[in-house]
């Protein structure tokens, strides 16, 4: 067992949490074992990796933009990582629509189907729609008023406020940056030390990692609604995990022609943030995880990928934009609905934005699928047809945004002469040390 590479540990972490929930939540003593006495441990596991997500961004974005010869890289980083990710977002909705119109899973819900399910989430669907609205009610411009803090201690407070840190990591970055060296040496050395110490701390929390998924997954199970559900909304789901799948094929190809490192080599070494980012449906959980594989395993330099990282994990999610494609035109074609291509252009637009903004935590894509079927006309109350899927689906939406963060980040090292050798070259010695 020692000797089994990491991403296996976390595979049977993995196995084993759905063999017990679903032999377990058979009894109804059994189902509140689980939730009483392993679940809790899942949360702690999040909540672990969630705490050193902030200190993590701040110790490694400051040493990243303090390590930068001068201010212009930083722009030129910054212009390749947002056009990159706009592309990778478009391209992203394009396949989920295309897909979703050839399929056209909605036209297989019979009427009996569509109003079992609308009345079974009514409630569950009227609950994001009053997230939605809160979100709708903000001028043009408060997204970028929202970017910079007015206490960085209040930002800090808040893993949602990651953008904000992220700012004012930068910010402090470019200072040091700007003042004389002899000035600058100890305040660098005690962000590159306390870096050092952070990814110390992510070691650890990886040796804990298949426990931790092991709870995760058992408690899901045991919380699941009624398999029937699951099996009328089939071809729904076949129709996003098709699209998701075209996602990742479309990195490994960017990242093969651009990086011409080889697949297995990038699958290897992001494969065990993608398992957790599955376990977690966050990819705010997950980014601490994120960057290390890849600045240690991908052999992204460190201001590139503390950078690129962070930023993605807020504004970059290819996963939840395929998907909220796939869903506005599903729900469009099961309440019989012919979307013009007005409409779906609409879509491309709007499920592009609603990506940015959804928090990279999970069901956030689903708050924001509001948004997008408002603008396309499409009724909202249809959120309640695809409720009983969305944690599966978030799941695997969320191991794609990650994917996309991490060929973002080693496309953006190649162009800029950072991609380098990985640190840890065998895998798993790292977590023995
Ligand atoms: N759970 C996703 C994430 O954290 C967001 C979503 O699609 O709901 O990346």
């Amino acid at each position: 067992m020692k000797k089994l590479p990491l991403h296996w540990k976390i595979l049977l972490g993995m196995l084993f949490g759905v063999l017990f929930g679903l032999l377990f939540s058979q009894f109804e003593w059994g189902k509140a074992l689980i939730v009483d006495w392993i679940k809790p441990f899942g949360t702690i596991f999040i909540n672990v990796l969630k705490l050193i997500a902030v200190p993590l961004i701040l110790a490694s974005l400051i040493k990243g933009v303090s390590d930068l010869k001068d201010i212009t890289q930083l722009s030129s980083m910054g212009w390749r990582t947002v056009g990159l990710y706009l592309f990778t977002t478009l391209t992203a909705v394009t396949i989920g629509l295309s897909i979703v119109n050839v399929i056209k899973p909605g036209n297989t819900i019979s009427d009996k189907t569509r109003t079992e399910l609308l009345s079974a989430y009514a409630s569950d669907a009227t609950a994001k729609q009053s997230v939605a609205a809160a979100q709708k009610e903000v001028g043009p411009l408060q997204a970028l008023v929202d970017l910079v803090p007015s206490n960085i201690f209040a930002a800090m407070q808040d893993n949602g406020n990651m953008l904000q840190v992220i700012f004012f990591a930068i910010f402090f970055g470019i200072g040091i940056v700007l003042i004389p060296q002899k000035k600058s040496k100890s305040v660098k050395d005690f962000f590159e030390a306390l870096n050092e110490v952070i990814l110390k701390l992510i070691d650890l929390i990886m040796i804990a990692s298949p426990y931790g998924v092991f709870a995760l997954l058992a408690a899901l199970v045991a919380e699941a609604p009624s398999a029937d559900l699951f099996k009328a909304l089939g071809l729904y789901t076949i129709t996003v995990l098709l699209g998701l799948l075209c996602m990742i094929l479309f990195y490994l190809m960017l990242v093969r022609l651009v990086t011409e490192k080889k697949i297995g080599f990038f699958l290897k070494g992001i494969s065990p943030a993608q398992l957790l980012a599955f376990s977690t449906s966050s990819s705010a959980a997950t980014l601490p995880v994120t960057m290390e594989r890849v600045h240690e395993h991908l052999g992204v330099e460190e201001d590139v990928s503390s950078f690129v990282l962070p930023i993605g994990a807020t504004i970059n999610m290819d996963g939840t934009s395929l998907y909220q494609a796939v869903a506005a035109v599903f729900i469009a074609q099961a309440f019989g609905m012919d979307l013009s291509l007005g409409a779906q252009l609409g879509i491309i637009a709007t499920a592009t934005l609603a990506s940015i903004g959804s928090a990279a935590v999970p069901g956030a894509g689903m708050v924001m699928l509001v948004i997008v079927l408002a603008q396309a006309g499409i009724p909202e109350a249809g959120l309640a047809l695809i409720f009983a899927v969305d944690r599966p689906l978030d799941m695997c939406r969320t191991a794609v945004n990650v994917t996309g963060d991490a060929s973002v980040s080693m496309m953006v090292a190649k162009w800029l002469g950072k991609l380098g050798i990985p640190k840890v070259k065998n895998w798993d010695d790292h977590y023995k040390n």
